[in-house]
């Protein structure tokens, strides 16, 4: 058997007003020298300026999100010979501080302000190239969520937060399936705590958007699911790749995890499991499960469906794509268009 090779973050922070415990943090973890803190305007207001205060930087503004800026901030880090990398902020923040951290190998604090995805302590960033691609990266050393932050945050993003959580059920599913149809990996451990994270948030959709601490350790708990399984499988199946589908075929996608909750719904009908039981839970979150309510048109939900098998070789319940007879009976007959 091949080796496995497990990476988790070492320390996790979770509470009201843990920003003001970075600097604690920071000396358990045994860091001396300065760090790197990215954040943009509306995260510096929200979180980056306590995180500089209590570790006496200046923060560092994002922009583009772009790897030419990946590179710029790397050099950064290597001209002031920073000790470690924080990222103060959503999804691409996050990305972006991975990446640098990953690639000058310095260790990343994740501070996020949000829980709007799964990101929030994987060892993986999301790149957008003319397919999107995950890439493995280190897991965050540290993760840091002020939930007094948090729970301050869009109710959209909590609720797409909760959809993410919600999207293991299936993805779950179609690992297990591809297990037995190809003979894949598959990890009970990680498969176990990735279906608990979806179980506990359809359990609570009704309060989770407003008890953030909940819905946070549920994300966190993904994270380290994918870390155990050294892949994104346990939090990513067929749902997603209709989501990278929507992503790359729509002028103005909605969130990933609102797109990944609808997805789940149709790929648990053909699943032939508890669609509905996924419906009214994304409901109570008040998340999207239609069409319309994503924004997006029936047909690019169509064509999302019959494309999302080319999306990436992982075998699912999709198999060899769904036709268009197939797209729409799924589409339909859970309400989705
Ligand atoms: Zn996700």
């Amino acid at each position: 058997m091949a080796i496995k090779d497990i990476e988790l973050p070492r320390k996790v922070l979770v509470g009201e007003n843990a920003l003001y415990e970075i600097d604690a943090l920071v000396s358990e973890l045994g860091f001396t020298k300065k760090p790197l803190v990215i954040c943009d305007e509306i995260t510096k207001e929200v979180a980056g300026d306590i995180v500089c205060s209590e570790l006496e930087v200046d923060a560092t503004l994002s922009r583009f999100s772009s790897p030419e800026e990946v590179f710029d901030f790397e050099k950064l880090v290597s001209r002031k010979k920073l000790g470690y990398v924080v990222g103060v902020g959503g999804g691409r923040i996050l990305d972006t501080g991975k990446l640098v951290a990953f690639k000058t190998q310095k260790p990343f604090i994740s501070v996020p302000t949000s829980a709007s995805h799964d990101g929030i302590a994987s060892p993986q960033v999301s790149l957008k190239q003319d397919k999107p691609v995950s890439v493995r990266v280190h897991s965050p050393t540290g993760v840091l969520c002020d939930t007094r932050v948090i729970a301050k945050s869009p109710k959209r993003l909590l609720a797409s937060g909760a959809a993410d959580a919600i999207s293991n059920y299936t993805a779950v599913l179609d690992w297990k399936l591809a297990h037995e149809k190809t003979g894949e990996y598959f990890g009970d451990y990680a498969a176990a705590l990735a279906g608990m994270s979806a179980e506990i948030v359809m359990e609570n959709a009704g309060k989770v958007v407003d008890d953030v601490s909940m819905l946070v350790e549920a994300l966190i708990s993904s994270g380290v699911a994918i870390g155990i399984a050294g892949s994104s499988r346990p939090c990513s199946g067929s749902e997603h790749l209709f989501s990278h589908t929507l992503d790359l075929i729509c002028e103005k996608p909605a969130l990933h995890g609102e797109q990944c909750g609808v997805g789940t719904i149709m790929m648990a009908y053909l699943h032939k499991a508890d669609w509905r039981g996924v419906r009214d839970a994304l409901k109570k979150c008040g998340a999207p499960t239609t069409a319309k309510e994503l924004g997006i048109t029936d047909e690019k939900i169509l064509e999302a469906l019959m494309k999302a098998h080319g999306m990436r070789d992982r075998y699912t319940i999709l198999g060899s794509g769904l036709s268009r007879n197939g797209a729409e009976k799924v589409a339909k007959e859970t309400g989705v268009i």
